[in-house]
């Protein structure tokens, strides 16, 4: 039988505001346990929340980012349930009224574009954290530094038909998120965290078939695997004739499992109630109207604008807007070279993988713009050629360097352009290969490239490619001319 897949995403994105949601204690991560506390985030009786006005500005900007109605009036409410991590007995969310409805985010897939539902965004605070010793000592520990962090939780529509589709969505809201500046978007350290609900019915079905929640996915991949292994589980039930049970898994990276968590009856009863401490959030038009002004060049606008403006392909646009200050990397070298597609060439080739190889970000690449540019002007005057400028990048990259011409000056790796000179070599290396050139004349055309790279060895790579070329081309020419008989005519 055969089965269509339906996903939807719940994803928790942690706010890059310098302030919790409610109080005035800083969000920074990695502080001394409880450092950063007051008596609103540990819940003790009588404290206040104050509602934290940038929050609200950044969940706007979301909503706007993805093409959602902002909510005139939203209201804060308690989602009751006692966990130690949780000091008030209940997180401050919002439930029937939030801030943001109605969105959506195209993504594309297999070169097709298709939309995919925002059903809503809401604010809430996010939870301590239980700290479990390792020498397991019958004590637990618990922090409440990430109490009251504000979140942004998005939750998409069941729009998804696949785990490419679910993870594609993922990436387009995360680019967004960062785009914004109001996430950081990390995924192993949990500020952009995401809950897949996942569910198989036979095509053709309306009815959606009963799903499993997936929690603990802490990178793309793991979303794609948990997803696909989740497809794979329902299906083996659903075949042998069994039934899907309605429950929450966790996903274990490790032994590419997920595990039952909770099922349906010990699903929690959160008895939502507008929050009585808490005004309901109002945001008039002239508000909506100061934040749009705001937005960036979001991801997918800046994607079509690369392709027609510098006639780049999808792809390399594509990874090129993967972070905006790749992007302004991109075109502040183009600003000096011109020639959009080498910069293209030369950042998603070498660039990246240096970068990659490095654990670094654009951020801390050790090559300037400006760096970038004068080695690409080098090799667009033909002062060197492209693989030796391969070798100057690298000496730039390692020694943060950017003086190329300074560079290729003091190694001495100027191209050979004198023709006269590469002659000369030319023709030692066709009187030491001479079989070589007899299997070339006879039709071993791949002799040819063997000969330019004898030549290319003798200069240590300076020689001019296209000139080796030619005047290979020549040289071989006059010989093959000498060699043949001597046609005899008129027999
Ligand atoms: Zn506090």
């Amino acid at each position: 039988m055969d089965f269509e897949v339906v996903i939807g995403l719940e994803v928790h994105a942690q706010l890059l505001t310098r302030t919790k949601i409610f109080c005035s204690c800083a969000t920074t991560f990695g502080n001394e346990p409880n450092a950063n506390t007051c008596p609103v985030c540990t819940g003790l009786p009588g404290a206040l929340p104050v509602l934290n006005r940038q929050v609200v500005e950044y969940a706007i900007k979301a909503g706007l980012a993805t093409n959602c109605r902002i909510a005139e009036k939203s209201v804060f409410a308690r989602k009751n349930y006692f966990y130690p991590d949780l000091p008030k007995g209940y997180q401050i969310s919002q439930y029937d009224l939030p801030i943001c409805e109605a969105g959506f985010l195209d993504i594309m897939v297999d070169g097709e574009q298709k939309r995919i539902g925002i059903t809503r965004i809401h604010m809430e605070e996010d939870a301590g954290k239980l700290v479990h010793p390792d020498d397991y000592s019958g004590v637990s520990y618990v922090d409440y530094n990430r109490a009251c962090v504000p979140l942004l939780e998005i939750v998409s529509e069941p729009d998804m038909r696949s785990s490419d589709e679910a993870v594609a969505y993922l990436k387009g809201m995360r680019d967004i998120l960062m785009y914004l500046e109001i996430c950081d978007g990390n995924m192993e350290e949990g500020s952009f965290r995401c809950d897949a609900n996942v569910s198989i019915r036979p095509f053709g079905q309306e009815e959606f078939g009963i799903r499993a929640e997936l929690k603990n996915m802490n990178s793309f991949r793991n979303v794609q695997r948990a997803i696909e292994y989740e497809i794979g589980r329902q299906r083996d039930i659903l075949e042998q004739g069994g039934q899907v049970v309605q429950e929450t898994r966790l996903w274990d990276a490790d032994k590419s499992i997920s595990v039952s968590m909770r099922g349906k009856e010990e699903a929690h009863d959160y008895r939502y109630f507008p929050d009585p401490d808490l005004l309901p959030v109002q945001v008039d038009q002239l508000w909506i109207a100061a934040v749009r002004e705001t937005l960036p060049e979001l991801p997918q606008d800046k994607r079509a604008r690369f392709m027609a403006e510098y006639e780049i392909p999808p792809h390399d646009a594509e990874v090129l807007t993967g972070s905006r200050l790749l992007a302004d990397y991109f075109e502040a070298t183009v600003a000096k070279v011109g020639n959009a597609k080498m910069v293209s060439n030369w950042m998603l080739s070498e660039l990246l993988r240096y970068l990659n190889d490095d654990k670094r970000t654009i951020e801390s690449c050790p090559v300037s713009p400006d760096g970038l540019a004068s080695l690409l002007k080098l090799i667009e005057a033909g002062t060197i050629s492209g693989k030796i400028a391969k070798k100057v990048f690298s000496t730039m990259y390692a020694g943060k360097n950017n003086d190329a011409a300074g560079i290729v000056k003091a190694q001495g790796l100027v191209q050979i352009d004198d023709s006269e000179a590469l002659g000369e070599i030319i023709k030692q290396v066709l009187a030491a290969h001479p079989e070589e050139v007899e299997k070339l004349q006879q039709g071993k055309a791949k002799i040819f490239g063997f000969l330019v790279g004898q030549v290319m060895r003798q200069t240590r790579g300076k020689a001019n490619p296209g000139l080796v070329n030619d005047l290979l081309g020549q040289e071989l020419a006059a010989k093959t001319a000498k060699n043949q008989p001597p046609s005899v005519s008129g027999s």
